[in-house]
């Protein structure tokens, strides 16, 4: 019985500094410039390739921790560097949670490679299930799939919106309704290959934050891809359809499987992002003086602080709970994976809003990076499940009672 401890272990601490050394000198000295360009970092990409942080081995390292810790501390540090950098170079993992949740092993053999390519020829992935109707109502899905046995493909049509890396991307993990009338439980996931005709990019969205990632539309137009294609294989699907029709338990919708997975590691970002502004603003507060001492000197702004540090420490906390659940796989009885991610995404749009209030006018302004971090930092609250509807999930959880 190993005695309970709360230190990452040796192989833990030498990623987080491999991690915190790139976010340092490749991500930070680029950060601001990729903000105002908006455009997919390419050359931030290829570094993070390069030196393996952008590769199919990084993620299989990192998820392979058997105490769940590796991601998490990994992502953190990423987005410290820059939470836009840190989104397009991990956008393509998205899709990658995506094949790992819903595919086959066969599949994410074959698959997740392809969602990186190599440092000679980088790929990117995206994963797609929000539609212009179907936000947080995951199982409103109007994406069809429509199975063709005379060729066996599957055939796609419908929209996708908001998707990081979207269109841009080589490959394309899209979620589609196979069975309408099943509304969520009638739901699958498909790859998309590169080269794929019927897929194409509709808008590009100008964002308030994160403007180094790419967010589009994806229009899919009889796109038709060959019935391997499916994730989990069609056998399976028929099956859990079957279930379902007759009224049995299945194992629920494809986005959600996703979703649960990747919850702390979106908390994990929320959180690197909140500790950039909460170092910058002490270290801010100790150097500027107005009234003849340093501004820290009031309790006004040091309580602040204390609060700002105290909320980020009970962020992490919950995020490596959550982690360390998904790893070991305990289930989440109360909704851990979302109490951490709702916990650290709304921590991250305090902490942020409050380093700008302790540099006053130069918080505001875009000479210091306190500003992005708190534009980047409203997302957190947003995406992979908005705040509110990470509350319904808890409170549903702790209460068993269907709260709507
Ligand atoms: C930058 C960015 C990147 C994204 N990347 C991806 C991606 O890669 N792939 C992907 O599939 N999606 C992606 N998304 C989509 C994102 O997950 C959705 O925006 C999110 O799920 C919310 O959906 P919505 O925007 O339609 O808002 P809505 O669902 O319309 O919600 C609007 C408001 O109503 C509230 N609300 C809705 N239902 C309830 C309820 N039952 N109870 C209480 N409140 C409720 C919400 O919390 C929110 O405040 C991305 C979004 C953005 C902005």
């Amino acid at each position: 019985m190993t005695e309970f401890s709360m230190d990452l272990n040796d192989d833990q601490k030498q990623l987080q500094d491999w991690v915190h050394g790139f976010a340092a000198n490749v991500m930070r000295p680029a950060a601001s410039e990729w903000d105002e360009r908006e455009e997919t970092p390419w050359p931030i990409i290829q570094e993070a390739a390069n030196i393996g942080i952008y590769s199919p081995d990084f993620i299989f390292s990192t998820f392979g921790d058997p105490t769940g810790l590796s991601m998490v501390v990994a992502l953190e540090e990423l987005a410290w560097g820059d939470a836009g950098l840190c989104m397009a170079i991990v956008g393509t993992s998205l899709a990658v949670a995506g094949i790992a949740a819903n595919g086959t092993p066969e599949q994410a053999m074959e698959w997740i490679p392809q969602c990186y390519g190599t440092p000679d020829n980088l790929k990117l992935a995206a994963f797609g299930v929000s539609e212009p109707d179907a936000g947080s109502d995951v199982s409103a899905l109007r994406t069809r799939a429509i199975y063709d046995a005379a060729t066996d493909e599957w055939v796609l049509n419908g929209t996708k919106t908001w998707i990081s890396n979207g269109g841009i991307a080589n490959l394309h993990v899209i979620v589609a309704s196979v069975d309408p009338e099943l509304k969520g439980r009638g739901q699958a996931s498909f790859i998309i290959p590169e080269g794929t005709k019927g897929i194409r990019q509709g808008q590009k969205f100008k964002k308030m934050g994160i403007r180094a990632s790419h967010t589009a539309e994806v229009i899919l137009e009889d796109c038709r891809i060959p019935g391997s294609c499916l994730l989990g294989g069609k056998e399976k699907l028929d099956e859990r359809l079957a279930r379902v029709r007759e009224g049995k338990k299945s194992s629920g919708q494809a986005a959600m499987a996703t979703f649960e997975a990747t919850r702390p590691s979106v908390g994990a970002q929320a959180i690197g992002i909140a500790r950039a502004a909460y170092e910058y603003s002490l270290d801010y507060a100790k150097e500027r003086k107005q009234f003849g001492r340093a501004i820290i000197e009031n309790q006004a702004i040091a309580f602040k602080l204390a609060n700002m540090k105290t909320n980020i420490d009970a962020s992490r906390l919950l995020v490596w709970r959550a982690a360390w659940m998904a790893a070991t796989k305990k289930p989440f009885l109360n909704g851990e994976g979302s109490m951490s991610k709702l916990f650290a995404g709304e921590t991250a749009v305090r902490v942020t809003e409050d380093a700008i209030q302790i540099l006053g006018g130069y918080g505001y302004v875009r000479d210091y990076p306190v500003e992005r971090w708190h534009r980047d930092s409203k997302i957190y609250t947003i995406f992979e499940g908005t705040s509110e509807i990470q509350q319904l999930v808890i409170a549903r959880a702790i209460s068993g009672i269907r709260i709507e």
